[in-house]
């Protein structure tokens, strides 16, 4: 196994954190998946939840940087 597979593996191995497109779409504007539906009926709520856990995930990883230190 190659390096660059061994660090692929390792990341597909965490939970899929896939942050939404910036700017993200107005609630009433298509939305960027492109499913044809509006934002707020589509994925407005699944980015709100998304972006909470990207911001969550980077201050533990904050914290536990700084506990090394
Ligand atoms: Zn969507």
């Amino acid at each position: 196994m190659s390096f660059l597979s061994r660090i692929f593996k390792r990341q597909t191995n965490e939970p899929e954190l896939t942050a939404p497109p910036q700017p993200l779409p107005e609630r009433n504007d298509l939305c960027w998946c492109g499913s044809g539906q509006k934002y707020k009926k589509c994925h407005l709520e699944a980015d709100q939840e998304q972006l909470t856990k990207i911001r969550e995930k980077e201050l533990a990883t904050k914290a536990r940087r700084s506990a090394f230190r």
